[in-house]
């Protein structure tokens, strides 16, 4: 394995595989499958954005007992929507966003509010598809064609984003949208190596490398992860 700071190609890809095998090793390898059809999928990750998971949810059972269908959700208006999500982050904008996807999906498929066309595309058409869309950027896009339809892509949320930059496998300055394509390019191109490697780094964000302060003491990366390297066993910071 190579040492902490060896960030050639060779050394982060070998650091990549030892990530996605210690993660594995400690919360499984998980086999893929849908969590849920892919316009709910979609809506949920729009309602998602700096939001709780529980949060979101909620939001989302509010919105359905309220209107009852796509349809219903579609022709209502703005306001009613917004009332319905209020609790989520950025209410206004996304009950807009909802909205505006729900009335372009109808209007592209002619009257149809299903998505499931997307897995007849390659990724590359879907991705363009998807975020040509008001509120879908990369993110909710590229978590939408691997969670429903098994492509080659790797989501990267706000967890990958930061545990992967404490591992030091991107750079301090590399943004969410651009470590999309540098992490994927570092793991073998496999949808369920993706899916693991996502599912796991999220739970791993969520449990062990919280943002406020990393619980180095119970995690399984402290021997491949520069922060631990250069913060905790030098003191800096
Ligand atoms: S060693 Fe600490 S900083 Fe590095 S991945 Fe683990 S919890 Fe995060």
């Amino acid at each position: 394995m190579a040492l902490p700071s060896d960030t050639s190609e060779a050394a982060l890809k070998a650091k990549a595989l030892g990530v996605n095998r210690r993660l594995e090793a400690a919360y499984g390898h998980k086999p893929w499958r849908p969590r849920r059809d892919a316009l709910r999928e979609l809506i949920s990750t729009i309602l998602s954005h700096r939001t709780k998971s529980a949060t979101e949810w909620a939001a989302m059972d509010r919105l359905w007992q309220k209107y009852g269908s796509w349809e219903g959700i579609r022709d209502a208006p703005v306001e009613g929507i917004v009332e319905a999500i209020y609790s989520v982050t950025w209410a206004e904008r996304k009950g807009l966003s909802i909205k505006r996807v729900l009335q372009i999906i109808s209007e592209r498929r002619t009257g149809e509010l299903n998505i499931d066309f997307l897995a007849d595309l390659p990724v590359e058409e879907g991705l363009e598809w998807l975020t040509s869309l008001p509120g879908v950027g990369i993110k909710t896009a590229s978590l939408v064609l691997l969670f429903n339809f098994h492509k080659t892509i790797l989501p990267v949320d706000t967890h990958l984003h930061r545990v992967s930059m404490r591992l030091g496998l991107i750079g301090p300055k590399v943004t969410p949208e651009q470590a999309h394509e540098i992490l994927a390019h570092l793991l073998p191109p496999d949808p369920d190596i993706y899916w693991n490697y996502h599912v796991n780094m999220l739970q791993h964000g969520r449990e062990i490398c919280i943002w406020s302060r990393p619980r180095c003491e119970k995690c399984v990366l402290t021997g491949i992860c520069d922060y631990y390297h250069d913060v905790r066993l030098k003191g800096k910071g």
